[in-house]
């Protein structure tokens, strides 16, 4: 049995690390594919579709994937502290590397605007935390004009060493799938995940017809039609919080979805790119349609991810029903963190029906024979 030990070890000759290079992983990647069965979109538009959940790195998020590439890099150039800005989850990912790596992280986040499970994971594994009171583009600003003048190293997604480690998730769904989706769907903060998947699809597209170990065949898809084939990549925002539905930066960004509370994202141009060449869109959606679909997916499914992920399938869902996303398609969408970041959301717009009662057989018997259908 070989022992599963990261994306970079996985994908090591398609990163920039070298044979002695000392990495600082935690077992991230590798992360489910789950084709969804319940959701009536999918048998009333024949529709193909998975979600890559990505709640289940080892710290609930995607950012593990970025984060074991940018401490790697980190700890090889000698830093001893790394620090980012955050609004949650890079926060709880770089503590976590920090940690395995010896070395300090510290990470600012806006003041009362971070979901309680990010807050719990930064402090747990010994982060030193600068609460500022400005959102996540004042801390972005701070960090990269502090890094100037202390030796820390960021890593945020302007470390291109995360963008790196990112791109992996698009190979690991080539390689699942056999083939490339016909469509990607994402939740668009930073626009730093967004670049990375254009990135990863794109090498594998480049390197289709060359020799891959995947396959016997020499080929790395299943059917020669699939070669050089990339996805459509779709990107979602929250309403008040979308610079790239109003084409311009949004200084005051707001929505519950406080993963994607950002409105001066850093990888404005990348993101652009990768929706243009792709043939993709961006779309928007209101803070109720996105806890709807959180709902959704986990009543239908039992797949509990957090609120800014759910954004990436309510747009998939929209497209599909507008006809936007033809139908049989294949679509991915990914999401990006855990519902357990965000227990307080959750509960608060849960309907979930909680009965009490003293604690005897008769009234629980009630219960049960009341709500069963
Ligand atoms: C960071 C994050 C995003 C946004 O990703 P970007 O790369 O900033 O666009 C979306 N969802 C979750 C859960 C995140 O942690």
């Amino acid at each position: 049995m070989i022992r599963y030990k990261g994306l970079i070890d996985r994908y090591r000759n398609r990163l920039p690390v070298d044979d002695d290079t000392r990495i600082i992983e935690l077992g991230e990647g590798n992360t489910p594919l789950i084709r969804l069965e319940n959701i009536p979109e999918i048998k009333d538009y024949e529709i193909e579709l998975y979600v890559k959940f990505e709640g289940m790195n080892p710290t609930g998020s995607f950012k593990d994937r970025g984060m074991t590439m940018a401490v790697t890099q980190a700890v090889s150039e000698g830093s001893r502290a790394i620090i980012c800005a955050s609004t949650g989850n890079t926060s709880a990912s770089a503590a976590a590397y920090a940690a395995r790596a010896g070395i300090t992280a510290f990470v600012l986040i806006p003041e009362g605007k971070i979901a309680l499970g990010k807050l719990a994971q930064a402090m747990m594994k010994g982060a030193v935390i600068i609460q500022i009171e400005g959102n996540f583009d004042d801390g972005m600003r701070l960090v990269k004009e502090v890094a100037k003048e202390a030796p820390v190293s960021i890593v945020n997604s302007i470390n291109p060493y995360r963008l790196q480690g990112q791109k992996t998730a698009a190979f690991e769904i080539i390689d699942e799938l056999g083939r490339a989706p016909d469509y990607h769907c994402l939740p668009v903060g930073n626009a730093g995940n967004i670049t990375a998947y254009w990135i990863g699809y794109s090498e594998y597209a480049n390197e289709a017809t060359q020799s891959c170990t995947f396959c016997e065949n020499k080929c790395r898809y299943e059917c020669e039609k699939q070669t050089n084939v990339r996805p459509k990549m779709l990107g979602y925002q929250a309403s008040g919080a979308a610079p790239f539905l109003r084409g311009e930066m949004v200084d005051n960004p707001e929505t519950l979805a406080t993963a994607i509370r950002i409105g001066h994202p850093q990888s404005w141009d990348l993101a652009w790119h990768a929706s243009r060449e792709s043939g993709g869109w961006f779309d928007e959606f209101s803070d109720e349609d996105i806890l709807s679909v959180q709902k959704l997916l986990a009543e239908k499914e039992g797949i509990f991810c957090e609120p800014a992920s759910a954004i990436s399938l309510a747009g998939a869902l929209r497209d599909i029903r507008s006809g936007k996303i033809e139908k049989q398609s294949c679509v991915t969408c990914t999401l990006t963190g855990h519902g357990l970041k965000d227990p307080d959301i959750a509960i608060q717009q849960s309907s979930a029906p909680v009965i009490k009662t003293d604690a005897s057989l008769n009234n629980v018997k009630k219960a049960i024979l009341d709500n069963i259908n």
